[in-house]
């Protein structure tokens, strides 16, 4: 099974793949996860694309492409994968397209990962990894139970050094900026399914292998194109579903688990998301509220832009820095 799992950062597409690595027996590739490694290991390459991470922007394509062919000619990836960040623009599902049509295994299906706006804030702001045994917390909804240490294997936990507030805001306007298209992208290509990312992390996994089962059995019927606004739909069936900003789906269908159209089992019922203190939601909606102001400052380009040229647009727009989050170091 060939997968792209595509949605904002923070949507949960990590979390995700790593239980369904354990499912199918399929490589989880993470570009983020591989330009990490690139960068750790000190190489020219590295510290070319450490500037755009640090800025929260897109490394170029040239680098990203290089990278991810080479981890798709591999062996292991031969009988599938999920991929992780990867696309993020046009021109990168196009380049996708056209290796793995050379290499004859074309994509199954891309997973859109829905997630609210606050959601997203409080899942990459709070997140934190054991870089040990890749354990995986959450510190406002998933906690250590000692502070900034891993349950499993004791070791100490890692705060990422983009999860701040700051480049959050620029990684989630080049989201809705340069990623946001792909929804387009594998609408019209047939490939889209929509999945409702928010709950608990085994409830969404249970959706998404629901979802995925058509595509396991080779039953998947690719989605039709969507209607054109004004045209009405044929009698008894529903109109598609618009998605709105964040690729939620409207409130008519909130609360219902987006399922496969194909599998035609019944949803099961989304339970209460967890109990959040008055301090957290606070704090949630101050970090939601500056996102939102830095999401409106004009899109930056691309590919090198430094650090500094962000902060300088920042200090341009008036925008204040926000105080850290409780939990961060
Ligand atoms: P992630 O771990 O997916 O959130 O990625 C962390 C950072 O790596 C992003 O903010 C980008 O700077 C960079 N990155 C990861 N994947 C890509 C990609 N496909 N294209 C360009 N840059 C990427």
């Amino acid at each position: 099974m060939r997968i792209v799992l595509l949605g904002a950062p923070g949507s949960g597409k990590g979390t995700q793949a790593k239980l369904l690595v354990d499912k199918y027996r399929i490589p989880h590739v993470s570009t983020g996860d591989l330009l990490r490694a690139v960068l750790a290991a000190g190489t020219p390459l590295g510290l070319q694309a450490k500037a755009a991470m640090d800025a929260g922007q897109l490394v170029s394509d040239e680098i990203v492409l290089g990278i991810i062919r080479e981890r798709l000619r591999a062996n292991d990836a031969r009988k599938g994968f999920i991929l992780d960040g990867f696309p993020r623009n046009i021109p990168q599902a196009q380049a996708l397209d056209e290796t793995l049509r050379t290499l004859n295994q074309p994509l199954d299906v891309a997973v859109l990962m829905d997630v609210d706006f606050d959601a997203l804030m409080q899942r990459l702001t709070g997140r934190r990894n054991c870089e040990n045994c890749g354990a995986s917390y959450n510190v406002y909804t998933n906690p250590p139970r000692l502070d900034d240490q891993c349950d499993r294997c004791g070791a100490a936990l890692h705060h990422r050094a983009d999860d701040n507030e700051e480049t959050i805001g620029n990684r989630l306007r080049v989201y809705d900026v340069q990623t946001r298209p792909l929804i387009e992208f594998y609408r019209s290509q047939g490939r889209l399914e929509v999945l409702d990312a928010v709950g608990e992390v085994n409830v969404i996994f249970k959706r998404l292998l629901l979802l995925l089962d058509p595509v396991v059995k080779g039953t998947r019927k690719p989605m039709p194109p969507p209607l054109q606004t004004g045209t009405k739909p044929a009698k008894g069936k529903t109109a598609p579903q618009p998605l709105s900003r964040a690729g939620k789906l409207p409130a008519a269908a909130k609360g219902k688990p987006v399922i496969s159209r194909s599998s035609g089992k019944k949803p099961e019922k989304t339970p209460a998301k967890p109990a959040r203190s008055p301090a957290h939601k606070a704090h949630a909606g101050k970090l939601a509220a500056a996102a939102r102001r830095s999401m409106k400052k004009p899109a930056v380009k691309a590919a090198g832009v430094k650090g500094k040229a962000a902060k300088a647009g920042k200090r341009v727009a008036g925008k204040k820095p926000l105080k850290k989050s409780a939990g961060r170091k």
